[in-house]
């Protein structure tokens, strides 16, 4: 890949423009929240390195992110959703966690044993999420069996985690790392960290895990992300494959989250899309990656949001549920023969797109 040359990142290039795009996209948004209220909570089942376990997601709303607020990641609908004014008060959000707690009351048996808490920006932000707040949140689930929380490298340290794993409760932090490229994570994604930013936060994350000792284990979750926007679905691919491969090899990095793309509102995929220079990823090509990758020494895992539709991964709408259900069956068993059960006319058209699509001609299809 061409490397740019120091000039296209001054002023009103490179990150300076996408920020400015992204800036303007997001004020075209209207709409405020309830800050007592969490953005989202669900039940469900997750992978983990001790097995499958049940599984509260919340999604705390807490401001929003700041890099979003400068312009922010190219496909990065999250802050369309946050509060407005930019932050909130240690009993809003003690609040929030109340309303996750009687959701799990009323439509779990029992207590899940994974608490994973997303903030649309970094739960280990002490000015999103403050170090009181961060650890009445942490007593709270003093009695789960895991914690994930989510958070950018740069908020990773080793005294944070510790906040988790001293109640005895395995703790991982889920870094939006994207890609391992970094010019496509600067470039495509408009993320502005670099992979050794990652690899610090891993080494944080492996500190703490040392100093819990026996008693609970740290590591970190990388969420990649498949197919950004400026990319065919080839190179896509083939990013995906060996950023999947990077991240497995960093020490404290034990599982990879791979998701596709999809078209949120508000940003600048959103744009490109509606102007025909965007299609999320096929749900062969998340196929390809795991099948590719399954022999990597990590967890391997996709759950693509809004599969089968056109703003979501697709496929040709006929097969989307059958592959859909052979990624889901994937993540929880690890097993790469699931793929060999599924096949579709359409794959042959995705074979040509592979082959024939090129950044002139893209999207080659719909
Ligand atoms: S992807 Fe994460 S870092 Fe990027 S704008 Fe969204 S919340 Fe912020
Ligand atoms: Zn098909």
């Amino acid at each position: 890949m061409s490397q740019p040359t120091p000039e296209v990142y001054e002023q009103g290039k490179g990150m300076d423009a996408h920020n400015q795009v992204m800036r303007e996209i997001r004020s075209r948004k209207e709409a405020s929240y309830d800050p007592h209220e969490p953005t989202r909570v669900w039940l469900d089942e997750d992978n983990t390195p001790t097995g499958v376990k049940q599984s509260l997601t919340i999604i705390l709303n807490t401001g929003g992110c700041r890099w979003a607020r400068a312009g922010g990641c190219t496909m990065c609908g999250y802050v369309a959703e946050s509060v407005d004014g930019g932050s909130v008060s240690h009993e809003a959000l003690m609040n929030q966690i109340d309303v996750c707690l009687e959701h799990e009351a009323e439509n779990g048996d029992e207590p899940a044993e994974l608490i994973k808490i997303y903030t649309s920006g970094s739960f280990l932000d002490e000015r999103e999420v403050g170090a009181e707040t961060r650890r009445a949140i942490a007593d709270t689930f003093a009695d789960r069996e895991r914690m994930v929380v989510e958070s950018l490298p740069d908020f990773v340290d080793r005294e944070k985690i510790g906040d988790f794993t001293q109640h005895g409760v395995d703790t991982d932090v889920a870094i939006g790392l994207e890609t391992a490229t970094d010019r496509v994570r600067h470039d495509c994604v408009n993320k502005y960290f670099d992979f050794a930013d990652f690899e610090d936060a891993c080494a944080e994350a492996a500190a703490a895990d040392e100093e819990a000792d026996e008693t609970a284990d740290a590591g970190i979750k990388a969420y990649l992300l498949m197919k950004p926007p400026f990319l065919t679905e080839s190179e896509a691919v083939e990013d995906m494959i060996s950023s999947i491969e990077r991240c497995a090899a960093v020490e404290g990095c034990h599982t990879v989250s791979m998701n596709p793309c999809n078209v949120q509102r508000y940003t600048m995929v959103d744009d490109l899309y509606f102007n025909d220079g965007y299609r999320p990823p096929w749900l062969w090509s998340v196929a390809h990656v795991l099948e590719e990758t399954a022999d990597v020494d990590a967890i391997v895992v996709s759950d693509p949001v809004g599969h089968g539709s056109d703003r979501g991964p697709h496929n040709c709408q006929e097969c989307d549920d059958l592959v859909q259900k052979a990624i889901k069956d994937f993540d929880l068993r690890q097993d790469p023969s699931v793929f060999e059960q599924v096949s579709c006319e359409c794959e042959r058209t995705w074979e040509v797109v592979m082959d024939r699509e090129r950044s002139f001609n893209q999207p080659l299809t719909r």
